[in-house]
């Protein structure tokens, strides 16, 4: 490891702060079309230390690159996007200074439960912990939700990746215990409890990792944007059902019909969890994940399998692909008290057929 390192907390980290990955219960690649969303937070955070210098360095060092961590330097005032992972960090100081806060040099370390390029938002995770710690330290007026919009902001404008406001919003505002229902469109929020006495939630990465700075989530954007063209609408959000995307050729009207029917899933999601009724809820992922198999093909053969392998047991109510797809993780609900037990089922399979490795995330092993 690079001497650096070791150099960077020779004071005392003078603040810290958290933020949590998320996990999407329904409601994929509407956020971007202005419709509904049900993420909760996942247990695993981003951790940021963070400690004042006298000049305009910034030094960041991240435990979770590469096998023994990295780190960088850079001038505040200097920031420019070069496709790294420190991206994220440059573009948070060159956000703020963008919009006229000052700050000073600091060194900061990151550790992250969250891991990476698994659909859990481990980017939102970081750039919400960051503005945080930041927020902290410099005194700024920021709220949440500010903090979730910066957020999405350094994803578009500096990082480049075209992601809409799903993971911010819930890695900033949700917790553990209850599901963010949000309307992307105006970003109005209500926590509802799932019914904890019946079922319980798990979450499985399938090790495949995507990149939402790669093309295949920006591509399905385009389409969906050239949909709404053809449609004549400024969103997808504003298309009532799937009746009226008749007109469409291929590939819109596939991508259209998932985001249009997604969107319908969500509020009948939200209906099933207010009854209780877990068996709709299941199967409304179970839709849900067909969707974006078939229509959206954001999905891959491995959460296929994962997703399947979920289904074949009788106690799980419904699994689908959670995040935006193209590799990542697997959510699922099932009956309370079996989730550890059928997870570890799962991720046996899933290694007995693939080359990839299994880990669950939810529920978490207690000691
Ligand atoms: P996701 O948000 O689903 O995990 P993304 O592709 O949106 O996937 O973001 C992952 C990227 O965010 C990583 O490739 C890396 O550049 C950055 N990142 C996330 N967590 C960390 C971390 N702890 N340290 C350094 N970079 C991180
Ligand atoms: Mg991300």
């Amino acid at each position: 490891m690079k001497e650096s390192f070791f150099k960077v907390f020779g004071q005392r980290a003078t603040e810290s702060s958290d933020a949590p990955g998320r996990v999407n219960l329904i409601g994929e690649h509407t956020d971007y079309n202005g419709g509904f969303v049900l993420p909760t937070a996942i247990p695993q955070m981003t951790h940021i230390e963070l400690a004042l210098r006298n000049d305009n360095t910034v030094h960041i060092v991240s435990s979770d690159i590469g096998p023994k961590g990295e780190d960088h330097s850079y001038i505040l005032g200097q920031e420019r996007p070069l496709h790294r992972w420190f991206d994220y960090f440059e573009g948070v100081t060159w956000l703020l200074q963008k919009k006229g806060y000052t700050l000073r040099g600091f060194d900061a370390r990151i550790s992250s439960h969250v891991p990476m390029g698994a659909g859990l938002s481990s980017s939102a995770a970081l750039l919400v912990a960051m503005f945080r710690v930041l927020r902290t330290t410099f005194h700024l007026p920021l709220t949440d939700v500010e903090i979730a919009l910066m957020s999405q902001s350094v994803e578009n404008d500096f990082v480049g990746a075209q992601v809409g406001i799903m993971d911010q919003m819930a890695s900033s505002l949700a917790d553990t215990g209850t599901a963010l229902f949000l309307d992307t469109r105006d970003l109005n929020y209500q926590r509802i409890a799932l019914p904890e006495d019946k079922v319980e939630m798990f979450i499985i990465n399938s090790g495949v990792r995507h990149s939402h700075s790669d093309g295949g989530y920006n591509t399905r954007r385009k389409e969906c944007e050239e949909a709404c063209l053809r449609l004549g609408v400024a969103q997808l959000r504003d298309v009532a059902d799937v009746s009226l995307l008749s007109s469409l050729p291929e590939p819109y009207l596939s991508r259209a019909r998932h985001v249009v029917s997604e969107n319908s899933r969500v509020l009948k999601a939200v209906e099933a969890i207010h009854k209780g009724e877990m068996e709709t809820l299941g199967q409304l992922m179970i839709e849900s994940h067909a969707s974006m198999r078939d229509d959206f093909k954001v999905s891959v053969p491995e959460i296929d399998f994962l997703v399947e392998a979920s289904l074949a047991h009788p106690l799980v109510y419904g699994a689908r692909l959670t995040g935006g797809g193209f590799g990542g993780s697997i959510v699922g609900i099932c009956k309370k008290g079996h989730g550890r037990e059928l997870a570890d089922a799962i991720a046996d399979r899933y290694q007995s057929q693939t080359s990839y490795h299994a880990s669950i995330l939810v529920p978490e092993l207690r000691n």
